[in-house]
This record gives structure tokens, sequence and C-alpha cells, in this order.
């Protein structure tokens, strides 16, 4: 090898090795401790990402209320100078995506078929289980309502058949087809004992509690009132998580599409939008206001209101917060009462389903429902 073929060689390294040092350090920078400055750009930046793709100038607060969701959903610190759109949009499609959040506990193991060896202990528990099933006269679904309601399997064999009868007696009927499964117990749900969801969602407790949770701060924010945490169903303020998605609905006789929520304390209140956005659909048979979001392509639907008063018209484009119209009745039998259903629809359609078998399998309606939220 000639000397000056070792010499670039040598060069070339050191090169390499500079860089190499020189993308730690970058990365550094971008990890220093929070600042205004740093924040700003962080803003910045994905505001610039939005007028790319959005006619509507989102405003400064709206962006940092998506940056802090960013955050508290895990997206690393170290790409949020850099965040393009199609990051965002998959960042937030990833999150809940099928499988990530469908890891089955173990009591809902039981009504799946093992294909792997039992250890001799989950051999004597599933037995037990069987035994319990027969000799209680109940179905798998009802014995997982039981252990979702926080019994152990003690508990359950020191209940009564009267007693069991009596935890039931409220339970909504499922479907023949067995396309439901029970869950009961929901929290801030009150009183109602089991209800049954489509198979495809995740009925574990943690989630049925995300869900709620989630709903709770949607329904806070839209309402413009604090839930108050009542113990009972009855003294609730707001109900807000009959009837979540994919939740059997008696009245449509169908899987819930939406979340339902309402204003106990005041039938006419004035609900606020959650999302800047276009409106694509005012006004109808079922009093519907629907927010075309552009930059993340789904349409949030507002439904049952009274929106004589709100002065919109298709393509106005309106911020979180602008008055809806108030909450109301409109499109139902007069016996279901006032309350607001709000779904989530991907892409710009106006189009809503009535209720039918639309199959979940995450979390991201709810996600999409506070992405604007503070
Ligand atoms: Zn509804």
């Amino acid at each position: 090898m000639k000397r000056t073929t070792i010499i670039i060689m040598v060069l070339s390294l050191m090169v390499a090795a500079l860089t190499q040092v020189f993308a730690l350090s970058e990365i550094r920078t971008v990890l220093v401790p929070y600042s205004p400055e740093y924040e700003a750009r962080v803003v910045s930046n994905l505001m610039n990402e939005y007028a790319k793709v959005s006619q509507h100038t989102l405003s400064y607060e709206d962006v940092r209320c998506n940056i802090k969701k960013l955050r508290e959903w895990g997206m690393p610190e170290e790409r949020m100078l850099t965040l393009t759109i199609d990051d965002v949009r998959t960042f937030l499609r990833d999150l809940t995506r099928e499988g990530m959040h469908l890891t089955l506990s173990e009591n809902e193991k039981i009504t799946t078929k093992e294909t792997t060896p039992l250890s001799t202990e989950r051999e004597l528990e599933l037995e037990l289980i069987q035994r319990i099933l027969k000799e209680k006269g109940l179905t798998i679904e009802q014995f997982n309502s039981l252990i979702n309601m926080s019994n152990d399997i003690d508990d359950i064999i020191a209940m009564s058949n009267a007693e069991i009868a009596d935890i039931f007696s409220g339970t909504t009927t499922p479907p023949s087809k067995g396309l439901h499964t029970y869950y009961g117990n929901i929290p801030y749900f009150g009183g109602d004992g089991s209800t049954a969801f489509d198979t495809s969602i995740n009925i574990s407790s943690t989630y049925i509690q995300n869900y709620c949770n989630l709903s709770k701060d949607f329904s806070e924010y839209v309402l413009n009132r604090t839930y108050n945490n009542a113990s009972t169903y009855s003294s609730q303020n707001i109900r807000f998580s009959y009837y979540l998605f994919g939740e059997y609905d008696n009245q449509i006789g169908g899987v819930h599409e939406g979340v339902d929520i309402h204003d106990a304390n005041d039938s006419d209140r004035a609900i606020r939008s959650a999302h800047p956005g276009k409106i694509i659909g005012v006004g109808g048979t079922y009093g519907v206001v629907q927010v075309f979001d552009d930059f993340e392509n789904w349409t949030v639907t507002y439904m049952h209101l009274d929106t004589s008063a709100n002065g919109y018209s298709v393509d106005d484009y309106i911020n979180r917060g602008s008055n809806l119209g108030n909450q109301d009745n409109t499109g139902l039998p007069s016996t279901s009462g006032n309350h607001l259903h709000t779904q989530v629809v991907f892409g710009e359609t106006t189009n809503t389903p009535s209720g039918q078998n639309m199959t979940l399998s995450s979390e991201f309606p709810y996600y999409v429902l506070t992405w604007y939220l503070p």
C-alpha cells in the first residue's frame, strides 16, 4: 500500500470519528433542560408543519397543547424539534395500534384455548374455574365480569346463587351472535353492574379505566364543568361514560360508535368544541356539528345539538372553545333525553355510521377527543 493511501485512510477514519462526536453532541444540545426559547422553537416547527396542509392557522396555545400530549404519550424529546406531519400522524396511529394494547389479562385468557403447555398450578386453577362455572351455573363471560368487579376466586366461591343472580339482574342481554363480552363495574359509570362490549376492543380494567379518564377530560372541557366525583350515578353532574365506544347499545341494537356524555344539571348546556378545524356539516336531522381537522385528517362529530344559535355554515373554520350549540335531544326519541354524542371518523366525511357493528381495536378515538385539550 502506498504511503499516501494509508494517510488518506487514516484521515477519513478521523473524519468519521469526529462526525460521530458531532452527531452525539448535536443530540445532546436538543436534550438541554427546558427553556422558553427551546419551547418556542418546538412550537414554531410544528406550526410550520400545520401550515403546509391546513388553510387554518392554529393558535400557539393549541399547538402547545398538542406538544404536551405528544410528551405525555411518549414522543421522545430529541424528535421534537424536527417533527414532520407524517411523524406526528404515524406516532398517533401507532400509539394504540392493534397488538400494543391487546395483551389479554390472566382473567381473559381463560376464554381462549391455551396452546402452550400449562404449568401444574395453572392447570389446577383452570380446573377450579371449570368447577365454579358448573356449580354456580355461570357463563365464562359472567365469571369474567365478577372478576372484573374486583372479586377474586374465593369471593366467587363464597357467593350464593341468589347473590350472583342479583348481580346480573340488571345485565344487558348481548346479541345471540356471540360478538360481545361482558364488563362489569365501569369506573364512573355507576350502578349498572355489567355491560357488554364488542370483542374487538380491549376490555381489561386498565383500558376501560383509561377510556373513562380520557372521556372525563373531554367531557369536562366541552361542558365547561368539573366532574363532581359523586359516588352514585344519580348524583353525578356529568354522566360522561354511557355509552362508550364499542359498548353494546340497547336502543340501536348494536355497538355504540362514540361516547355519550350528559350534563345532568343543565339540560341546555352550551357545548364548546374540543377541536379547531373546518365545519363540514351542521344542523340536519340529528343536530350535528362536524369538525374536520385537516392536520390530523379526522372528523369529529358532535351530535343531538340544538345548533340554531351557533351561526356556522359549512366551510367556516372554528377554534378550540368555539360554541357549537346547546345540549339537546335532536333526532332522538323523546324518551332518550338530552345528551351529547361524539364520534371520530377518519378522513373528511359527513357520513356518520348509525352505530352498527363497527369494530374498535384501540383507544385511538379517545386520544383524538383529547388531542387539543389543555
Ligand atoms: Zn351516542
